[in-house]
């Protein structure tokens, strides 16, 4: 073995040795309620696809044709050639559906979150963060040269104790709308407040609550009818409820155009294959006109946690479709993952470093796709886990 090669190693059998070890599945299918796991099907607790968007005939369609009309690859960045009309159109659309005079497409929520921090901020400024938002916004803080600071989860106290101490020039506040591991909501209305008192910005990533929240599917913003003034940045992906691939942020001329001039993770990269904005465009008019798809997605919602608190089972609180069974010891959470596998059912056995030490759970995602004798066949198989802390 080189000798690369055995460092590596060491920390691997340490990751192992801790029962942090990850690994991938093979699926043989595509999203759906069902996946082929290992030549046999298993039930989806775990995707994103909150509207069983994923494959939808409909976003299909749209996606052959447009690769019949403009090929796989779009050849180049969007400041170069890679800019196409589809592109142009969806970002119109996306400006009009969150009700903001722009939108900027980028390749991942990962990187536009990256790029939007870095180009908002620089030396001097100070960009405060829930402590649980999600990794591509910490990494983004971390990255900025920005004063980095987190606060407490939705503690808005602690916020502005934090608001008070500063006299940077420019100040983001930066948060989930929907939480990813936890399914709670941020207090957006009273952090808008904290915002306009210490003249600082809010920054909303609110790409679980997108498609999911609000009459349309405008997310936690659209829920709670807050403006541009309030939210002047917001984020979202594509990748999740929408089914397709991609993300974008949206919000005044003034914020687009900083980041086409100054954002590296949207200048330096190859934009998005055409035929995907073009699947996008057709799963937009979906989330937006198919109410059904929230509706039921609600009433599933319900359905779940009736069924969990019938046998006894701790869910953190939530209204959204990620469900966290909180299972205090990290080791477990893995068994029960593995033990739901060899049942037939595939949830997100979350542990650290993605979340807090001691806060591993499983991550159960419901979709508008499921039916409710699916969820009542994951709720028997809960019931047959010998989880430490059960009903308590
Ligand atoms: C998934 C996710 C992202 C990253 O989006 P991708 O398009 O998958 O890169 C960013 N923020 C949150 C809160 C997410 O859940």
């Amino acid at each position: 073995m080189s000798s690369m090669d055995a460092i590596l190693q060491a920390a691997l059998d340490q990751r192992r040795a801790e029962h942090l070890y990850r690994s991938r599945v093979n699926i043989a299918s595509g999203c759906g309620p069902t996946l082929q796991v290992d030549g046999r099907a298993v039930l989806n607790f775990c995707s994103n696809d909150y509207l069983g968007l994923a494959c939808h005939v409909d976003i299909r369609r749209a996606l052959q044709q447009a690769a019949d009309q403009y090929g796989t690859g779009s050849g180049a960045s969007h400041l170069i050639s890679g800019h196409s009309v589809v592109h142009q159109a969806l970002e119109e659309q996306l400006a009009e559906f969150t009700g903001r005079p722009r939108a900027l497409l980028f390749s991942t929520g990962y990187m536009a979150n990256l790029g939007a921090i870095n180009a908002l901020l620089g030396r001097r400024d100070l960009i405060l963060q829930d402590q649980l938002n999600h990794a591509s916004l910490l990494d983004g803080g971390r990255l900025s040269q920005a004063d980095f600071q987190r606060y407490k989860h939705n503690d808005l106290e602690h916020l502005q104790q934090r608001l008070e101490h500063s006299s940077a020039s420019r100040k983001l506040i930066v948060t989930d709308g929907v939480f990813s591991m936890d399914g709670d909501v941020a207090p957006l209305q009273q952090l808008s407040q904290r915002a306009a008192a210490y003249d600082a910005w809010l920054m909303v990533d609110d790409a679980h609550g997108l498609g999911v929240l609000g009459a349309t599917g405008g997310g936690l913003v659209e829920q709670l009818n807050l403006s541009i003034e309030q939210v002047p940045v917001l984020m979202g992906t594509l990748g999740k409820s929408f089914g397709t691939f991609g993300a974008f942020i949206a919000g005044s001329e003034a914020l687009i155009e900083t980041l086409i001039q100054f954002s590296r993770s949207y200048i330096y990269t190859t934009a998005l294959p055409p035929a995907i904005a073009a699947a996008t465009l057709a799963s937009l008019k979906l989330v937006r006109e198919e109410n059904w798809r929230r509706e039921k997605l609600t009433h599933l919602i319900g359905h779940f946690r009736r069924g969990a608190a019938q046998i006894g089972m701790l869910l953190a609180p939530s209204d959204t479709p990620i469900q966290p069974l909180l299972i205090n010891n990290d080791r477990a959470v893995m068994e029960a993952g593995q033990q739901l596998r060899d049942a037939g059912f595939m949830v997100g056995a979350i542990r650290p470093p993605t979340v807090p030490a001691g806060t591993g759970r499983l991550r159960i995602t419901l979709s508008a796709e499921h039916s409710e004798q699916q969820i009542d066949q994951l709720i028997d198989a809960l019931d047959q886990l010998n989880l430490p802390g059960r009903g308590q």
